[in-house]
């Protein structure tokens, strides 16, 4: 697509120094910018900071009629009309939350017979719900002035995604009605089957594929283990690498947020929270502080996020495990748009995973914002979502006890791309590390946890199992009478740590399953370990041999220091 002139060509190398002030284009987009506009369907994976926007603006620019663009959030959107509006380029959006007069007058410009519209912003659910929309549509369609129709963010329409949004899949309709208008659909996340989900529900026709690689080489990665002294751990971080640059610290629940902020205000820092259930008004105005870089540091939900497009953001750290590696790779996305190093860092705890387990299962994890602008909170998981979020929470697990694959690697495997490792250049953790690594097998370690787990009758945690394996002769162990068990003891010879992670090993790879049990009223968490016995009984009956890497000069593996 890029090798050819078309006849759009000059005037697309004008409009983009002319208008929008590039140079040049960046990779992919004159070759999709010519796949659109020569009619075709066109789907776009592209890192975040890659430049999506211009893929459609500029085409919009330059066809005489309307460009139907579809975008989750209305915050993005008056983003974009913005800056579409700075560049004399006229655009209009509708969304269920404006006025019905101000909607009105939007659809009457339509109709009118010199509409001046370049761009028509709308939020997915004004398409699968309102009529008044879809006949303005039939009506610049007969008119042939429906040039194209763009799906941003179009990984919404995916229930395997990570971000899934009901409303995206009556977007199908649109195909239906108009066979012919081009749909460019684009996202920064996808895995194949993701974007399989997203062709199928889109009614995309031959559909001309781009991707580019996803990794951001400017971010450098790293997990550590979370302790009580994780606070001190991130001041420390921020102080000696990003004093007084700007960053995002995600965290699990509301609260967590502004314990968080308030932590690093004491050592400090300039930082604030921001979460769904504050006043959307003090919302939008830590937003703009931070923007403005009054405030540094923001502590937040995952609510914040999509449409953020500070281009300076120095570190993004999490401070507890997130939900999935898409989302995961899509939240340090924000950090380094302009190119510059930036850090990525994640504190790891098991005691997480099991916090997050359980409030997937509850529905109290907080989405990424919704179309209304407000996050959804309390819809509850349940069947095909749930299986899907545990599955995806499971694999995040799983990068995290890893440390010794590179941390670009595993993130890029998850989306379909092979990813030479020794092009990292030591810019993760992993690759980092220089200690030399052995391997062991841990099988018969293995057969005795899992043995253990169903001697205590498949009703105990995964802390009073490693403590029994260990020995403790702790009161609890005794009123159980666990210490009569054969097993209680028979780790007492390792290493510090070696079965607590051959244990997570057995969660990541489904042999043992953490069953999170209801919170009291207090809302405490309990989870027992159960034994899989489909996936169990080749370890079991010595069929199944399980190795794991060790450092071989200190005995305890690096990410499990906090046993
Ligand atoms: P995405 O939607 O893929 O995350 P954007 O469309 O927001 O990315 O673009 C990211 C930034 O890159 C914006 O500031 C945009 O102005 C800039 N940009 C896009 N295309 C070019 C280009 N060809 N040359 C220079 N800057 C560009
Ligand atoms: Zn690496």
């Amino acid at each position: 697509w890029s090798k050819r002139d078309f006849s759009w060509t000059k005037k697309l190398e004008a409009n983009n120094k002319r208008v929008f002030g590039n140079h040049s284009f960046r990779p992919n987009q004159r070759e999709i910018i010519n796949a659109t506009m020569s009619g075709n369907d066109v789907f776009v994976l592209m890192p975040t900071g890659g430049g999506k926007s211009l893929t459609y603006q500029l085409p919009a620019l330059i066809c005489s009629g309307i460009t139907l663009v579809i975008s989750p959030l209305v915050s993005l959107i008056q983003d974009q009309i913005m800056h579409l509006l700075q560049a004399n380029i006229p655009a209009a959006y509708l969304s269920a939350n404006m006025e019905w007069p101000e909607q009105q007058e939007i659809l009457r410009e339509l109709c009118s017979e010199n509409c001046s519209y370049k761009l028509l912003y709308v939020t997915p659910e004004k398409v699968a719900r309102s009529d008044a929309l879809l006949r303005q549509l039939e009506n610049l369609h007969a008119r042939e002035l429906l040039d194209r129709i763009v799906i941003d963010e179009a990984h919404c329409v995916s229930q395997w995604g990570h971000d899934f949004r009901p409303d995206y899949q009556g977007l199908g309709i649109l195909k239906q009605k108009f066979p012919k208008v081009p749909v460019l659909a684009l996202t920064a996340t996808a895995t194949a089957s993701v974007k399989e989900d997203v062709v199928q529900a889109l009614g995309l026709v031959n559909c001309v594929i781009f991707r580019q690689s996803f990794n951001r080489s400017n971010l450098r990665f790293s997990v550590i283990p979370k302790t009580k002294k994780c606070m001190e751990d991130i001041h420390n971080f921020i102080k000696d690498n990003h004093y007084d640059e700007c960053g995002i610290i995600y965290c699990l629940s509301r609260m967590d947020c502004e314990k968080v902020a308030e932590k690093l205000q004491e050592y400090g820092h300039k930082a604030a929270f921001y979460h769904g259930s504050m006043d959307p008004e003090l919302r939008a105005s830590v937003q703009k502080q931070w923007s403005k870089d009054e405030i540094n540091i923001i502590c937040a939900t995952v609510a914040f996020g999509m449409g953020i497009n500070k281009p300076d953001v120095r570190f993004v750290i999490h401070h507890s495990l997130p939900k999935s590696i898409e989302g995961y790779h899509q939240e340090c996305g924000r950090a380094g748009r302009d190119g510059q190093i930036s850090s990525c860092v994640l504190y790891y705890s098991y005691g997480d995973y099991i916090r997050v387990k359980h409030m997937l299962s509850n529905g109290a994890v907080e989405q990424s914002s919704f179309a209304s602008g407000y996050p959804r909170a309390g819809a509850t998981n349940s069947g095909r979502t749930l299986e899907t979020n545990t599955e995806n929470l499971l694999r995040m697990v799983s990068y995290c006890e890893n440390d010794v694959d590179c941390r670009r690697f595993l993130q890029l495997v998850h989306f379909g791309e092979k990813f030479d490792s020794s092009n990292c250049r030591k810019t993760c953790d992993n690759c980092l590390n220089t200690q030399t690594l052995v391997d062991k097998d841990v099988s018969e370690i293995a057969q005795q946890l899992v043995g253990l787990v169903k001697s205590v009758r498949q009703q105990f945690s995964a802390s009073h199992i490693l403590d029994v394996y260990k020995g403790s002769n702790s009161q609890i162990v005794k009123r159980n009478k666990h210490d009569t068990l054969s097993l209680h003891g028979a780790g007492k010879h390792l290493a510090k740590g070696e079965a607590s992670r051959v244990l997570r090993h057995l969660v990541v790879e489904e042999i043992l399953v953490e069953d999170v049990k209801k919170s009291d009223l207090y809302g405490s968490v309990s989870s027992v370990l159960k034994v899989n016995e489909k996936k169990a009984g080749n370890l079991l009956a010595g069929r199944q041999t399980i190795i794991l890497r060790f450092p071989s000069a200190s005995k305890a593996p690096k990410s499990f220091r906090n046993d």
